[in-house]
């Protein structure tokens, strides 16, 4: 058996800075100490963090008075700071700079006048919390469909945006079917979806020709995650999403000798290790890396942390 380790994978920049603000938080106020929604979209990560004493919640009315309250690296929307600062909560927020850009951009543009089209989906704490700023002024796309749905009052002041973890070749569907649609959009100046969730689509992809199967390692709700075993299934490679080693079925890799392996950017490297000693034990699996692109971007904690 052939293991090709795909990079980048793994932890983003993002999920970095949010992991180790949470672990600075702890280190400073101690526990119990309260997060809106999980840290990051990671079982592993949020099970180690509620063993240490992280409460998770998901909602305002979980959290005593008087406690830390983080905010995750999806965001939140506004009612959720307003409600915490009506409550005197100290908060630390860790969102991703990346979604927060895309906040501002929805900010600006209904500001502006703009119908804004959110490319994203339903339910998504991202998407939950770039459709809180303009409510209004927002539109829900999932789909190609819904594009032809949407009702715009002025078609001439239209602009997309989208979520950050979604499949690039999606996204770029959608976003032809709204140019046909309204010829005059308007987008951001760079796209929405981020450099990690980018970066890990094209390593599958370049790296899907040469593999019998595809491994992601990754949780089921971590849409980055999912849009990679996706997008390996798009290119006709078999491709299972897994939390770690465990969930692994050594009768997959009958007749299958080249494994691909990557990580969505909310799974730690420990997971993708375990993944390789279990193939290299099963298999005696030769194992190599293979670097599609460098990263080299870190954000850093949020100002009460530093
Ligand atoms: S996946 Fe992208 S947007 Fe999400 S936390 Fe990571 S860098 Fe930020």
């Amino acid at each position: 058996m052939r293991v090709i380790l795909a990079a980048p994978r793994g932890f983003c920049a993002g999920v970095n800075m949010a992991i180790e603000a949470l672990d600075r938080a702890i280190e400073l106020f101690g526990t119990p100490l309260y997060v809106y929604h999980e840290i990051v979209h990671n079982k592993w990560v949020v099970d180690g963090f509620q063993r240490r004493g992280v409460v998770f919640v998901s909602s305002l009315a979980e959290v005593p008075s008087g406690v830390t309250l983080l905010y995750s690296a999806h965001g939140v929307p506004p009612e959720i700071r307003r409600e915490a600062a009506e409550r005197g909560l100290q908060t630390i927020d860790a969102t991703c700079p990346l979604v927060t850009k895309v906040h501002k951009e929805a900010i600006r543009f209904a500001g502006e006048g703009y119908a804004v089209l959110l490319i994203g989906h339903a339910g998504h704490d991202e998407v939950v919390g770039t459709m809180g700023e303009v409510p209004e002024a927002i539109h829900l796309i999932q789909t190609v469909e819904d594009v032809d749905l949407v009702d715009i009052p002025d078609p001439a002041r239209v602009v997309y945006l989208t979520q950050t973890t979604l499949s690039v070749d999606d996204a770029e569907r959608i976003i032809e079917r709204i140019r046909r649609r309204f010829p005059q959009v308007a987008g951001p100046s760079r796209d929405d979806i981020c450099y990690a969730t980018q970066n890990r689509q094209e390593a599958v992809r370049i790296l899907a020709a040469e593999a019998d199967i595809v491994l992601v390692v990754g949780s089921r709700n971590s849409s980055n995650s999912r849009r990679l075993a996706e997008l390996a299934d798009s290119c006709g490679v078999v491709a299972h999403l897994i939390d770690g080693a465990a969930d692994i079925r050594l009768e997959w890799f009958v007749g299958n000798e080249t494994v691909v392996i990557t990580a969505g950017a909310s799974a730690p490297e420990t997971l993708v290790e375990d993944c390789v000693e279990l193939l290299q034990k099963q298999f005696h699996a030769s194992v190599e890396t293979r670097v599609i692109r460098e990263e080299q971007l870190r954000f850093v904690l949020p100002k009460p942390l530093r």
